[in-house]
Order: C-alpha cells, then sequence, then structure tokens
C-alpha cells in the first residue's frame, strides 16, 4: 500500500526482524512503513490501529534483539534523504546538522574531514544518527549527547518539532523528550563541534577503530554490546568474563571470545537461544557477584 509520503509493506509482505537487524534474529511484524514527507506521520496511528501492532522506530537495526514472533509492532522507517550539512562555522567551531536517516560513521567522516571534532569517540558505531540519538550512543568515554545542540522530530500527528538540547533528557543510553506525549520519531540533529589540528580528529578516529577490531568482534553478527556496564571499574564483559561467559555458547548464539559482552549469531542462531543465554549469564553474574546486568539491546518480544 502507498499514500503520498508513506509506503506501507504489510500481511505476507512485512518483513521479519531477522531481515533488520544485525543480529539477523526475529519473526515478522504486523507491518512496517517508510516514511518520506513528515506530514504523512499523521496516517501512521490509523494504520497501527488497523494492522493490530504499536509504532516502532527502526534506525538501522544495530541494537534490537527481536523475539520468534509474530510481532505486534509496526516498523516506522526514516526514508528521508540523508542529508548532512553545515550550519555555522567561525572556524574555532561548527554546527553539522544530520538527518536522522543518516548513517552515524558517514557523519563522523564527513566531521573529520572538517577537523571537526566532538564525535571521534563513536567510531565504530554502526547505527543511524536517529537510532544514536535515540540510544545515547557512545564509547570512549564519548556520547551523542554531549554536543548535541539541537534535535527535529516528527510527531504521530505529522507534525515537525524543533528541541534545544535542554530539552532532551538524557541518560545512559537511554533519552527521552518528557514534553512529547504519544509516538515520534527523532529526524534530524545538531551537533555543536570543535575545530581540532588538521588530520588529528581522522587520526584519532582510526586510532580508535584499530582498538575496537582488535578488541571487539565488529564484522560478527551482533548488536554491539548486550549488558549496560553497571560502573566504569566493574565493565559487563568483565563481569561476564569471571562469571564463565567468555565463549559460551546455547545452540548457534555465543558470547564472543574476543568480548564477552557481544552476544553473536553464529548464522544458525535463534531469539529464543538469544534470550535464555543472556538469562543464564544474569543468574551467573547474579550469583558471583551480587550483580544485576541489565540489557543494553533493545528487547522487542
Ligand atoms: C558491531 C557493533 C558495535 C557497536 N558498538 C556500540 C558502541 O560502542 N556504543 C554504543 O552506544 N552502541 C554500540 N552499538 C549498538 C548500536 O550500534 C547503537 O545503539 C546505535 O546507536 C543504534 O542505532 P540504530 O540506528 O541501529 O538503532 P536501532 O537499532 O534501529 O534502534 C535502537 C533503538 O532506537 C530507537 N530508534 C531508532 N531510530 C530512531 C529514531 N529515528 N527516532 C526515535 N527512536 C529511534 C528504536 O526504536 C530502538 O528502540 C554497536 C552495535 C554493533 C552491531
Amino acid at each position: 500500500m502507498a499514500a503520498q509520503g508513506l509506503t506501507i509493506l504489510e500481511g505476507e509482505r512485512a518483513p521479519a526482524m531477522a531481515e533488520r537487524t544485525t543480529l539477523r534474529l526475529g519473526g515478522p511484524v504486523m507491518g512496517e512503513a517508510v516514511l518520506t514527507e513528515p506530514a504523512a506521520a499523521a496516517l501512521l496511528p490509523g494504520i497501527a490501529k488497523r494492522l493490530g501492532g504499536r509504532l516502532a522506530c527502526l534506525g538501522a537495526g544495530s541494537n534490537i534483539l527481536a523475539g520468534e514472533g509474530p510481532l505486534d509492532l509496526v516498523l516506522v522507517k526514516n526514508g528521508m534523504a540523508p542529508d548532512i550539512s553545515v550550519l555555522g562555522d567561525d572556524g574555532k567551531t561548527a554546527t553539522l546538522r544530520a538527518s536522522g536517516s543518516a548513517r552515524l560513521p558517514v557523519l563522523l567522516g564527513r566531521a573529520a574531514a572538517l577537523d571537526l571534532g566532538g564525535l571521534e569517540g563513536l567510531s565504530g558505531i554502526p547505527g543511524s544518527v536517529g537510532g544514536a540519538v535515540a540510544m545515547n550512543a557512545g564509547s570512549y568515554g564519548q556520547c551523542i549527547a554531549d554536543s548535541l545542540t539541537a534535535l527535529e522530530i516528527v510527531t504521530g500527528e505529522g507534525e515537525v518539532r524543533r528541541f534545544g538540547r535542554e530539552a532532551v533528557a538524557f541518560g545512559y543510553r537511554a533519552m527521552d523528550l518528557p514534553e512529547v506525549k504519544g509516538w515520534w520519531m527523532v529526524t534530524a540533529a545538531e551537533f555543536r563541534l570543535t575545530r581540532e589540528e588538521a588530520g588529528a580528529v581522522r587520526e584519532k578516529s582510526r586510532e580508535l577503530l584499530d582498538k575496537k577490531r582488535a578488541t571487539q568482534p565488529v564484522t560478527a553478527a551482533s548488536a554491539g554490546c548486550v549488558f549496560k556496564n553497571p560502573s566504569p571499574e566493574q565493565p559487563a564483559g568483565k563481569l561476564l568474563d569471571a562469571a564463565g561467559f567468555k565463549g559460551k555458547r546455547l545452540g548457534g548464539m555465543i558470547f564472543s571470545p574476543l568480548h564477552a559482552n557481544f552476544l553473536v549469531n553464529e548464522g544458525r542462531g535463534t531469539s529464543t537461544e538469544a534470550l535464555e543465554l543472556m538469562d543464564m549469564a544474569k543468574q551467573a553474574v547474579f550469583a558471583a557477584s551480587g550483580i544485576i546486568l541489565e540489557p543494553e539491546v533493545r528487547i522487542w518480544v
């Protein structure tokens, strides 16, 4: 079905989450809407009602563990142009604006080409800009909230709204807009970045990427770290390793022998195995340390 500014896959044409996530797990959803004009978002609540699912924003699917399904979800993908532009540059600082549909690595590449620092800690994170904002993605002590100055959303009424940083409630791998009720999707974000010496940002990014490649299974089917770090001193990977879960396998799912907090689908893994292995790990870590691990990956069941 297509309406102006929106295309929808539903019924037998609706995708399985395994086709939409980097973990390659999960069963069919009720439908998938691709939004190409903000105003068409006003149609989404009615479509969700008709299909019997709730609306769920989908970026690059790199932080989602979906259940076997069928899942009562109607995915909403941002099909608008993945633009990145410079809003202002006074030589010392510059503001970059990126569409929610732009890929985060592309935004980082653009910042590095302009010698703009402030996002390079996020090197190697494979999501979309919208997903990175929604997750407050981060690594190496830097997160997206550090440089974000404003964002734009589209609501289920088809309204585009802009918010300054002060209206956004960021947490550890979490973000909310307390002023907005109902469904919304991040459609753009702005970042104030600082000019560094020529080549320095690119060099730093390369260093961090090399470090990730050496310590994380970056090319495997995963969703990155599946558990949040309880504290900087006690990262989840260390706790999982101590509880004997580094390299622990269940069916086709394994906690990576390279980094214990990366749950990897070796090819034939299932959502049931993934969820069970996470549960086993959680119990073992609690038994060994008294610490309750919380999932970082978004679990859609
Ligand atoms: C190899 C690998 C390494 C990773 N390393 C890191 C890391 O170092 N640090 C880190 O933080 N993460 C890491 N991740 C996890 C993931 O890449 C990030 O969380 C990323 O920001 C998710 O973006 P996405 O577009 O894939 O979002 P999705 O996975 O598609 O969605 C994640 C959540 O955000 C919501 N969402 C997505 N788009 C929007 C939107 N436009 N508006 C509102 N809500 C939205 C979804 O509904 C969902 O709840 C890694 C993942 C992989 C596979």
